[in-house]
């Protein structure tokens, strides 16, 4: 996949009408629709100053929760409106529908050096099903398609592809970063390349495997899934996570690794627990796990050796939880591979979802060259999919 796309600094947009695609897919207070966190909305910032400073005219638009096709009020982006217009100290126009009347009315209206917001996109079963119609609307209020919303270009919506068929599409400057960042991580890693992987499932994973077992010359696994691989080694793993049905799965992997060469680390040592519970007493196994209990984090042993194998890697992703991070007790190895990155000194990016919750809640996320935004974006870009948002922009 080519990640070498053109981004805002190669068009020139004075005078001109940007559709921009952003991620104002915010944390929302349930009962008062109050914002909780404006991170997204402070992270599209740059791209829009930078495209308002240049003389365009903005339409910018978001999805919003999952309405699924559904006007629903509590998912208006008329909150981020107020909450933009704060930020930016200017005007935010808002429109009251999506390529209705009153959308295309403003847009037409818009003036260099002026923002218009579309309501929720999602409003409209058309986005998520890519109708032609609806991207062709959306592009037909443009000139130039920009496209900064990370979190959705593993989908093919008429917002983050659809619109592509009909406008020049660029990439905006948080989406540059990712593929920048990421692509070249993938692409050309400065190395030793050592790939961290944790979380629940094998199988949400397996492509993740796959590729890096062509790039990274180490592998690391914690989580709730290395107890699968403990298991098709032969251990016993008592009640902790197992995906049967991927065993064999497991065993190849393990026999792959090392006929290419490739250190593939599972833990030594576990924190175990009777039962899966904030509150359980924490029990300290190394090698075979009792019966009656399940493993909940990587142990003491495990911190240190997976640290060790950081120590001097030219990049390292990471993408899962070392063990069950929310629960206070057993979120020691978590921490401990977060700190590891922190000091190594190499490249770092870490995964969304889990992990980059995790780096944040730990206090580590400036020592970490890159946090990607798209948790399931950045899944997708490990597994070296093509994804559909990215591969609608135009080449460089
Ligand atoms: P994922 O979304 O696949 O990255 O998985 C993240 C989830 O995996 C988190 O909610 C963790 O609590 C969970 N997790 C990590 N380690 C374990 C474990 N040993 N047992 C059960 N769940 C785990």
């Amino acid at each position: 996949m080519n990640y070498n796309k053109k981004t805002v600094y190669d068009v020139d947009v004075k005078g001109k009408k940007v559709l921009l695609r952003c991620d104002f897919n915010v944390p929302q207070n349930k009962e008062t629709g109050e914002i909780t966190s404006d991170k997204r909305i402070v992270a599209a910032i740059p791209t829009i100053k930078y495209l308002l400073e240049q003389g365009a005219a903005v339409i910018a638009c978001s999805h919003l929760g999952k309405p699924k096709g559904e006007w629903k009020t509590k998912l208006s982006l008329a909150p981020v409106a107020k909450r933009l217009s704060e930020l930016l100290g200017q005007e935010v126009i808002f429109a009251s529908d999506i390529i209705g009347e009153d959308a295309q009315a403003k847009a037409a209206a818009l003036k260099p050096g002026q923002l218009l917001l579309l309501e929720n996109l999602r409003f409209d079963i058309r986005e998520e099903k890519n109708g032609a119609d609806f991207a062709k609307a959306l592009a037909d209020m443009a000139e130039i398609f920009v496209s900064d919303a990370f979190g959705t270009v593993h989908r093919a919506h008429a917002s983050t592809a659809g619109v592509a068929a009909y406008l020049p599409a660029y990439s905006g400057l948080l989406v540059d970063k990712e593929l920048s960042i990421m692509g070249k991580a993938l692409d050309d890693p400065k190395r030793p390349f050592v790939a961290v992987l944790g979380g629940a499932k094998v199988s949400d994973k397996i492509n993740v495997i796959n590729n890096l077992l062509e790039k990274a010359d180490t592998i690391i696994i914690g989580g709730g899934m290395a107890y699968t691989f403990k298991k098709a080694q032969g251990f016993g793993i008592g009640t902790s996570l197992l995906e049967a049905d991927r065993l064999d799965y497991a065993k190849d992997m393990i026999a792959k690794a090392e006929a290419k060469g490739v250190k593939f680390l599972l833990p030594v040592d576990n924190l175990c627990a009777a039962e899966f519970s904030a509150d359980a007493e924490p029990v300290l196994v190394e090698g075979d796990i009792p019966e009656d209990l399940m493993g909940m984090d990587i142990g003491p042993k495990t911190a240190e050796l997976f640290a060790e194998a950081v120590k001097g890697a030219g990049t390292i992703v990471w993408n899962g939880p070392m063990g069950v991070f929310e629960f206070d007790k057993f979120a020691g190895g978590t921490k401990a591979m977060a700190k590891a990155l922190a000091e190594s000194g190499a490249v770092t990016i870490v995964g969304g979802g889990d992990s980059a919750s995790a780096v944040e809640k730990l206090g580590f996320a400036d020592k970490i060259t890159h946090i990607s935004t798209g948790g399931g974006a950045s899944l997708e870009f490990l597994e070296g999919k093509e994804l559909p948002g990215v591969a609608c922009l135009l080449d460089k």
